[in-house]
């Protein structure tokens, strides 16, 4: 049986980000996959264009039932290193390679991954089994290694080889799994309201309330659609409605005119002779202003502005983890230490997402994924 100094289960964001990391040392690394590339779902992120950290880093963004060992792992300030190229930050904060190519981030890190004369990569290799010593089994076939990263990912879109099975993995040793739900995800709602319109894209400010109580308001697109809504300004407040049952979206649009000057636009039509549906034409799109006025029951004009600033859904739920783009929940914090590592199985390290940390929409994902995988790797190298 060969034998390892080092098994990374999971050549995702997190794995191949560690194993680029031991290439530059001596220690005898397997990188086990189960899909046949590398890195493909990082080379599908941020759009293609690969957002793979945030200026704006803070622990506020994340939801981990360990929020304190969260900023301790993001202060690393030094996870961009492995990446030889050029970054730049847009107005939101979000960093990509100069290049916007995701698939660079992954291929930047299987160059040092397959110049390594002491990391052997495994591919289409779903690890089964992981017994104590540690023994690993895919394919058949089976290794041993000194110590074992799971780095094996959530559940979000399983065709990138996150089904959530590898929970299993770590369940054996005694971790527990939190209860897991999609994010980052499209919202299903009422739909009596927006049925007309299907396919429409506009620019709000979109707040997630919940027992009247506002959580999150995020400016930004929210498209609608047959099941609900979805655009960034969703996909931000998904975290915070997608374990909450009778949480509510807002949708205030005109984000940058007032109630009262919308209302004098709404009154001059009304003295113009417009019909009631076209009192607020010109200034919304047509089949959003025909659907606010359907909805406001009161023909007065401050009434009709208040409807255009508070257009309430209520939430039924998301489209679920084949949408998602991040698991929220995972390997329960409690049983790791701040090294990452095991406090049930000396030895065995979890990195990425399938830890219960999740961030919003804007690189935080990555950016966990890689400071983890560098928490890993101070510890099983540098032996913090
Ligand atoms: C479409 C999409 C877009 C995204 N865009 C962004 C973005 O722009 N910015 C951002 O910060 N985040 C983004 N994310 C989230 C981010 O990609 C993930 O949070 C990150 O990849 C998690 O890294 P990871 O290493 O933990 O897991 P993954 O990257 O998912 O890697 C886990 C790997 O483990 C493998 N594996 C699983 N089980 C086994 C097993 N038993 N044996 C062997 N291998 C196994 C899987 O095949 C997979 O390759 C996006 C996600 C999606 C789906």
């Amino acid at each position: 049986m060969k034998h390892y100094d080092i098994a990374i289960i999971g050549g995702g964001a997190s794995g191949c980000y560690l194993a680029a990391l031991l290439s530059d040392t001596e220690r005898k690394t397997a990188l086990i996959e189960s899909c046949d590339r590398l890195g493909r779902k990082l080379s599908a992120t941020g759009n293609g264009q690969g957002n793979l950290s945030n200026i704006l880093m803070s622990a506020d963004k994340y939801f981990s039932s360990a929020p304190e060992l969260v900023a301790d792992v993001l202060c690393d300030q030094s996870v961009l290193d492995p990446f030889l190229g050029i970054f730049e930050a847009d107005e939101k904060g979000r960093v990509y390679p100069t290049g916007r190519r995701a698939s660079s981030l992954t291929d930047s890190l299987r160059r040092k991954i397959e110049r390594a004369e002491n990391i052997d990569v495994y591919l289409g290799a779903e690890v089964t089994s992981l017994a104590h010593g540690f023994v690993l089994t895919f394919n058949g076939e089976q290794i041993s290694a000194d110590k074992v990263v799971l780095a094996a990912g959530g559940k979000a879109q399983k065709q990138f080889g996150t089904d959530g099975k590898a929970y299993a993995l770590a369940e054996r040793f005694g971790h527990k799994t939190t209860k897991l739900y999609p994010s980052l995800v499209q919202l299903k709602t009422d739909t009596e309201n927006i049925k007309t319109l299907k396919g429409l894209r506009v620019d709000c400010l979109a707040t997630a309330i919940y027992e009247g109580k506002p959580l999150r308001s995020c400016r930004g697109d929210v498209i609608f659609t047959d099941y609900g809504v979805s655009g960034n300004a969703i996909f931000t407040l998904s975290s915070y409605v997608t374990d909450k049952i009778g949480a509510e979206i807002n949708l205030s649009f005109l984000p940058d005119v007032g109630e009262r000057e919308i209302a004098s636009d709404v009154e001059r039509k009304q003295n113009a002779g417009y019909e009631r549906s076209e009192w607020l034409a010109c200034t919304l799109p047509n089949q959003l202003g025909r659907a606010i006025m359907r909805r406001c029951k009161s023909d007065k004009p401050e009434d009709i502005a208040r409807t255009v600033k508070n257009f309430r859904l209520s939430c039924k739920g998301t489209l679920g983890f084949d949408y998602a783009q991040v698991t929220r929940g995972g390997i329960e914090m409690s049983g790791v230490s701040y090294n990452l590592e095991s406090e049930y199985e000396r030895g065995l390290y979890f990195c990425g997402e399938i830890l219960d940390v999740d961030g919003e929409c804007g690189g935080y994902n990555l950016h966990w994924a890689f400071s983890s995988a560098k928490r890993v790797f101070d510890a099983i190298y540098l032996r913090r």
